[in-house]
């Protein structure tokens, strides 16, 4: 059942909007803007229907805090008041509200909007899902990795903290579409980022597909050699995933990796170190495939074999 916050300092309004959607929402009640904007941050609200008029902070002051938190930014807002005055509606739909209802309420109206924007909050919520997972295997993907890394790079710059950055690919996939099929291929695109994507579990983690069986993930904290060892236990998890190649290529379907392990600052460019783990990929490509490539700061190549 979604979740509805009103927040109205009159009982009596708080009461009756209760009264008309207990029976098809969960309504949390609060009678200050603060307890509010408190309440609305703690989460799972599909919609807030907020009073203009209230004695503390007012509907627009509140609506405007809303909107400028993380929190509960993207949380539609109904305004309510009983100045039906086109001054006050424009100037809520100005701040970020959905939608404006006048005092004196009926019943069905209300019903009727709350349900519309419920329905339309569902559709934006999946809609912008949709857009930031890679339809195919469910990771993240290359557009949500675009607009995340950048901000995992400079929390790592922030917070001192040691940030790896690795790409890697299924070896010789050519070759497998061309013997079993693009379907097939599909499969095994969607086969190897399961396997890998059960590896990157931390929050902080953000695996996603680049491209084609292109995969990229950063992650932070640990040394370059940590950092080497956990991409050595994921290439061989997903050789033992036991896919059969093509066997003038190899038995099994298995990925190179390349990447490095540094501790950024801000004079440091990110485009630089995605540029070197693409270097380390090709060079693990070049030496023979199945095998993780680091470069790690200070400290000399790491190589698998
Ligand atoms: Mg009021």
């Amino acid at each position: 059942m979604d979740k509805i916050l009103v927040i109205d300092d009159s009982a009596v309004q708080t009461e009756f909007l209760n009264s008309i959607l207990k029976n098809d929402y969960e309504i949390t009640m609060c009678q200050t803007a603060a307890d509010g904007l408190r309440t609305a941050k703690e989460g799972g609200f599909s919609l807030i229907l907020l009073d203009v008029v209230m004695p503390d902070i007012d509907g627009f002051t509140l609506i405007r805090e809303l909107k400028a938190t993380d929190l509960t930014r993207h949380i539609p807002v109904i305004m309510i008041t009983g100045l039906a005055d086109i001054q006050y509606e424009e100037r809520g739909l100005l701040l970020g509200a959905v939608d404006y209802i006048a005092k004196p309420f009926s019943p069905a109206i209300i019903k009727a909007r709350v349900n519309t924007h419920i329905q339309l909050y569902h559709y934006q919520s999946q809609f912008q899902e949709q857009a930031l997972v890679d339809e195919l295997t469910g990771v993240a993907n290359r557009r949500r990795y675009e607009a995340e890394s950048a901000a995992r790079w400079k929390d790592a710059i922030r917070f001192g903290q040691s940030f790896s950055l690795c790409m890697f690919d299924i070896d010789k996939f050519k070759v497998y579409n061309d013997t079993f099929g693009h379907p097939a291929g599909d499969r095994v695109i969607a086969a190897v980022a399961k396997e890998v994507s059960s590896h990157f579990r931390r929050a902080t983690d953000l695996f996603a597909r680049y491209g084609g069986e292109e995969f990229i993930a950063v992650f932070v904290g640990g040394d370059g050699q940590s950092a080497f060892d956990f991409l050595k236990t994921i290439r061989q998890a997903v050789e033992d995933l036991h896919i059969p190649h093509n066997p003038s290529v190899g038995d099994w379907v298995t990925i190179s990796v390349g990447g490095v392990t540094l501790t950024p600052t801000s004079s440091d460019n990110y485009a630089t170190y995605l540029k070197l783990a693409d270097t380390m990929l090709y060079d693990a490509k070049r030496l023979g495939r199945n095998r993780v490539i680091w470069s790690s700061s200070g400290r000399e190549q790491l190589r698998e074999k």
